[in-house]
C-alpha cells in the first residue's frame, strides 16, 4: 500500500502527531503550509486549531484519502490540497503561510528547509521531521564531529533546536533510520551578504574540513577553481581589478611570495595534500549540486597569455597571483591554520569579506 521509494512511512503513534502539532504553537490566526500529508495523521490535527491548511502531496492516492476523510467536515473548506512535487513547487504561488509543519519524505530535508528559509517571508516557525543523523548535523556546532556545511548554513539563516526523538516503530512501515523532530524559526538579523557567495565559500572551505584552510585551498584543484572564478570575475567588470594586480601580472612587482607557497606549508600539511588531492571531487556535494555554478571560462591564447581588463598578460602569472592572494586571505583572516571543522560563522563571514576585498568571488 505504502510506496517507500517516496518516503511513505505514515506516523502510528498519536502522542507523537499531538506532540509535533503543539510545538509549532499555532494560534487561530495562523496559515499553515504541510509538506506530504499522507493520509492526514498531523493534517487533522492541525485543522483543528490553524485558520488554513495548504497540503502539498506528490501522491494522488494519498490526496485522494485525505481528500475523503475531511469530505463533510467542518474543516474541509479550510483545507486546500495541492497534487505535486513540493521541490518543483512555487511558493510564491501558494497561498500565504506563516507555519509549516512536516514529517518529511527525508529525500527532501535539506530542499525543503533551504526553500522555505530563502523565501521572502519565511514561516515564523517549522516543525519538520527529519532523520535522525540530518537533525544532528542541523544543530551541530563547531567541534562536533557531525559539523558540516550544513550546520553552517542553516544556523546562518535559522534558529534551530532539536524537539523530540522518534523511533522507527512509531511508524507504518518502519523507516530503515531512527527520526527527530526539529524546530526552525529564521534568523531576521542575517549579514546582507549573497547567499551564493556564502554557499561557494563554504563548499571550498569543507572540501577537506578536517584540514587547514591553507592545505585545502592550495591543493591544485581548489586553487585552479578560485583562479578560474577570479578570472571569469575580471574578465565581466574589468574596472574594478587592482592596479597593483595588474602591476603584478605584469611582471612589474616582485612579492616575497612569488608562487613558493609550497615551501612554506608545514610538512604534515603537504603530505596530506599530496596524498589526497586527488580525491577532491569538485562537481558532486552531499547535496548532488555541482561546486562550479556554469559560466564562461577564460581561455589562454597560443602564447599562454589570457586578457585581464585591458591587459594581456602570461597565464602563468594569474596562477602566482592567486596563490598570492590566498596567502593574503587567509593571513589578514587569521585562518591560515584554521579548520572549517572547528570555524564558526564569525570566522566564515570574515574569510568572505577578506576574499571579496581581494576581488575573490564565489558566484
Ligand atoms: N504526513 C504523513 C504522516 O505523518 O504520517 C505522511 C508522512 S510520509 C513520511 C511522507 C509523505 O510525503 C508521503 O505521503 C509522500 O507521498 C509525500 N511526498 C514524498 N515526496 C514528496 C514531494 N516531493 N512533495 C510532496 N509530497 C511528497
Amino acid at each position: 500500500k505504502f510506496n517507500t521509494n517516496i518516503g511513505q512511512h505514515i506516523l502510528k503513534n498519536a502522542a507523537i502527531a499531538d506532540a509535533i502539532v503543539a510545538k509549532a504553537n499555532i494560534q487561530p490566526s495562523d496559515s499553515v503550509l504541510e509538506v506530504g500529508p499522507g493520509p492526514g495523521v498531523l493534517t487533522t490535527r492541525i485543522l483543528e486549531k490553524a485558520r488554513k491548511v495548504t497540503a502539498v502531496e506528490l501522491d494522488p492516492r494519498m490526496a485522494a484519502e485525505l481528500t475523503c476523510r475531511v469530505q463533510g467536515t467542518p474543516a474541509e473548506r479550510r483545507l486546500q490540497i495541492i497534487v505535486g512535487d513540493f521541490v518543483k513547487t512555487d511558493l510564491n504561488k501558494l497561498p500565504p503561510f506563516s507555519i509549516c509543519i512536516s514529517n518529511t519524505p527525508y529525500q527532501i530535508s535539506s530542499q525543503l528547509i533551504f526553500k522555505l528559509l530563502s523565501h521572502p517571508t519565511p514561516p515564523h516557525t517549522s516543525v519538520l521531521m527529519v532523520q535522525r543523523e540530518f537533525a544532528l548535523r542541523l544543530i551541530a556546532r563547531p567541534g562536533d564531529s557531525l559539523y558540516s556545511r550544513l550546520s553552517v548554513n542553516a544556523q546562518f539563516f535559522a534558529r534551530i533546536s532539536h524537539v523530540m526523538k522518534v523511533g522507527r516503530n512509531n511508524f507504518t512501515p518502519p523507516p530503515q533510520v531512527e527520526s527527530s523532530v526539529v524546530r526552525i524559526e529564521p534568523k531576521t538579523d542575517r549579514p546582507a551578504i549573497s547567499w551564493d557567495e556564502w554557499d561557494g565559500m563554504l563548499r571550498i572551505c569543507f572540501v577537506r574540513k578536517n584540514k587547514t584552510l591553507r592545505a585545502s585551498w592550495m591543493a591544485t584543484k581548489v586553487r585552479a577553481l578560485i583562479e578560474s572564478n577570479w578570472m571569469t570575475w575580471a574578465a565581466m567588470h574589468p574596472e574594478k581589478v587592482l592596479e597593483s594586480d595588474i602591476a603584478f601580472l605584469q611582471g612589474q612587482q616582485t612579492d616575497d611570495h612569488d608562487g613558493d607557497h609550497e615551501m612554506k606549508m608545514d610538512t604534515e600539511d603537504q603530505d596530506q595534500e599530496q596524498e589526497s588531492d586527488d580525491d577532491i571531487d569538485l562537481d558532486f556535494f552531499d547535496d548532488g549540486k555541482p561546486a562550479e555554478k556554469t559560466k564562461h571560462s577564460v581561455k589562454a591564447d597560443n602564447k599562454g597569455s589570457v586578457t585581464i581588463g585591458a591587459h594581456r598578460v602570461p597565464r602563468v602569472m594569474v596562477t602566482k597571483l592567486i596563490i598570492r592572494k590566498i596567502e593574503r586571505i587567509l593571513e589578514t583572516s587569521g585562518l591560515s591554520g584554521a579548520r572549517a571543522n572547528k570555524c564558526d560563522e564569525n570566522d566564515f563571514l570574515r574569510l568572505l569579506y577578506t576574499c571579496n576585498e581581494e576581488g575573490i568571488h564565489f558566484s
